[in-house]
């Protein structure tokens, strides 16, 4: 396992995203939506730091399948998605990489006619993103490695790391199966 980002260096980050955020919401209904699962430990991080009256709502979709990094079929579940019209709604996830997720995600969050969009994430590898989508908030960007912890898994494994690591294979081992 080799450490990329430590977790006091995600605390910090956190806490200025939080900042950023309580800027851009004052006295705006606001609505986080978490892309299941891998941005249920920043979801719970982030919302504790925000001051703000908030509602929250969770949607699952999936590009990925098991360990692998190819794009499998594309799976969205909205039955979770709060009623966001006419709310401002900050979309959450834990890493942009090829931007397939979320580009696929805002086309679908449009329809349910939010009074805004907004997208954080947590990690960004940007040279790999080909999708025309940024995210307005990003606490670190990565180069083109596997990463796990904070929330992003190897098959389900590795998400409970409180720092964001790559792998070696004595870890990819680790996982049995
Ligand atoms: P995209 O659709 O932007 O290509 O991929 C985004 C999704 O792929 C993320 O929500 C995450 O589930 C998964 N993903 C992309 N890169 C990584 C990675 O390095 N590690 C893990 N664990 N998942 C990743
Ligand atoms: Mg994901
Ligand atoms: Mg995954």
């Amino acid at each position: 396992m080799k450490v990329l980002v430590p977790e006091t260096e995600i605390q910090a980050a956190i806490a200025k995203l939080a900042g950023e955020i309580h800027a851009q919401y004052q006295d705006r209904p606001l609505t986080v939506l978490g892309v299941l699962t891998g941005s249920v430990i920043l979801l719970a991080d982030l919302i504790r730091q925000i001051e703000l009256p908030l509602r929250v709502g969770l949607l699952q979709a999936s590009s990925y399948r098991g360990a692998t990094t190819t794009a499998g079929d594309f799976v969205i579940n909205p039955d979770f998605i709060p009623d966001i019209a006419n709310r401002d709604v900050l979309l959450l996830d834990d890493i942009l990489d090829t931007g397939q997720t979320l580009t696929r995600i805002l086309e679908q969050v449009q329809t349910l006619k939010p009074r805004s969009i907004r997208t954080a994430v947590l990690l960004w590898k940007h040279e790999r993103t080909t999708f025309e989508v940024q995210p307005d908030y990003h606490c670190f960007r990565i180069p083109d490695e596997f990463v796990v912890g904070y929330g992003l898994d190897y098959d389900d494994h590795y998400r409970n790391l409180p720092y964001i690591a790559t792998l070696d294979d004595e870890d990819i081992a680790a996982t049995g199966n």
